[in-house]
């Protein structure tokens, strides 16, 4: 059999797997051991060497769904994210970085990269210009973001891929928002996907954990950085993700296909200002969006009126759960002023275009009937309690 050409949910559902030789069960069997026979120099299996079966299981997975050579797994998706750019940074380098990038990683550059001497500079935008500009001589990483949070603007895979070549930089993109089922970014030659797959890889809101793919080349360098590390991943979570991966195309899907026929139903609602998804025609980026993604993933944003308190809207919600995380069968929502951008000013927000009544709402895998009326009880609820 082919693996090249199988569809995505076989994919999903069988590549990597172990064979159980002995039983002949179904799914892969769990490898708990932390020590295991010494075979030859090259194969030396210990989980902080990301090599025990189950964990080489899952990396085969990744790797060919985001059409890659190889995959690793992590403790998180920041485990992910600070390995692979301390694999590719050293003392007197220098990182272009995305403007609006997730908070963590944000945070990660900003705190620890002075400590290593790594220079850093972020972009005023998102395009070709915003990037070019700010490389240097001492340059070796772009790194981006795409759809970002929360307004879903879209980075052109394209281009970053070309602009790396051009000045021999390594591109690297973190791709939890949209997943591999709805953005493979190697196809547009971008060298490194990261995923916190606690989101759209996990899909349940009960797993934490990391992932990365790329060439075997990239991947033995940053192996290399991350048995040094030490962000490892548990096998009996390695194993849950495992089986989480094989709805993932299913679920994310459901989701996406949700999430676009709520930004309709929003985008006509008296009460919404705005709605922001990359796959409305009022999007602006909605033609880079159709060039470079499947579906627009499960995740939007949408501005109340002024005078709808968002708090009580928000409180109003039966079934869609205030939630600070994302990406679960289950749908949630929250306000970007109180919780990932509170820490920013009123005026950086505001020059951000992030208004106080824009709520991030990540789309599960509900009827949309029961989605929207949970939506319509709760926007009664916040105009009864109307600002005047
Ligand atoms: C959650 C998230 C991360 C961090 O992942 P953890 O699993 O929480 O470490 C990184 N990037 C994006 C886009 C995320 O949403």
């Amino acid at each position: 059999m082919k693996t090249s050409k199988l569809g995505i949910n076989t994919v999903c559902a069988h590549v990597g797997e172990v064979k159980d030789e002995q039983f002949k069960g179904a799914i892969s069997p769990l490898f708990m051991s932390s020590s295991y026979a010494y075979e030859d120099v090259a194969v030396k299996r210990y989980p902080r060497y990301f090599n025990t079966p189950n964990q080489e299981a899952l990396g085969k997975k990744i790797a060919m769904l985001e059409h890659s050579e190889a995959g690793m797994i992590f403790g998180s998706g920041m485990a992910a994210v600070s390995t692979s750019l301390l694999a590719f940074l050293q003392k007197g380098d220098h990182v272009v970085v995305q403007k609006t990038i997730y908070g963590g990683t944000y945070n990660f550059i900003v705190e620890e990269f002075p400590k290593y001497g790594i220079e850093f500079s972020f972009t005023d935008g998102f395009s070709e210009a915003d990037f070019a500009s700010e490389i240097k001589e001492n340059t070796k990483v772009i790194y981006l973001e795409t759809p970002s949070n929360p307004l879903m603007l879209i980075t052109d895979l394209e281009m970053i891929a070309n602009l790396a070549k051009k000045h021999n930089l390594v591109s690297m993109i973190d791709n939890t928002f949209a997943s591999p089922i709805n953005q493979t970014p190697a196809d547009f030659g971008i060298d490194i996907m990261i995923h916190s797959a606690t989101k759209y890889m996990g899909g349940h809101s009960d797993i934490c954990a990391g992932a990365v793919a790329a060439s075997e080349v990239h991947i033995m360098r940053i192996w290399n950085v991350g048995k040094n590390l030490g962000g490892s991943l548990s096998d009996y979570t390695v194993w849950l993700l495992e089986r989480s991966m094989k709805t993932m195309a299913l679920r994310v899907n459901a989701q996406s296909k949700n999430a676009k026929r709520m930004a309709k139903w929003l985008e006509k609602h008296p009460l919404v200002a705005k709605v922001y998804y990359p796959g409305l025609k009022s999007h602006p980026d909605y033609e880079l969006a159709k060039k470079q993604m499947k579906r627009f993933s499960g995740m939007l944003s949408f501005e109340l009126l002024p005078d709808i308190d968002p708090d009580v809207f928000m409180k109003s919600l039966q079934l869609v759960k205030q939630s600070m995380s994302l990406a679960g069968v289950e749908s949630t929502i929250l306000s970007p002023t109180k919780t990932s951008h509170a820490l920013l000013s009123a005026e950086e927000r505001a020059h951000q275009g992030i208004a106080d009544g824009l709520l991030r709402f990540s789309v599960g895998i509900e009827e949309k009937n029961d989605l929207i009326a949970d939506f319509e009880q709760a926007f009664e609820a916040a105009v009864k309690k109307q600002v005047v």
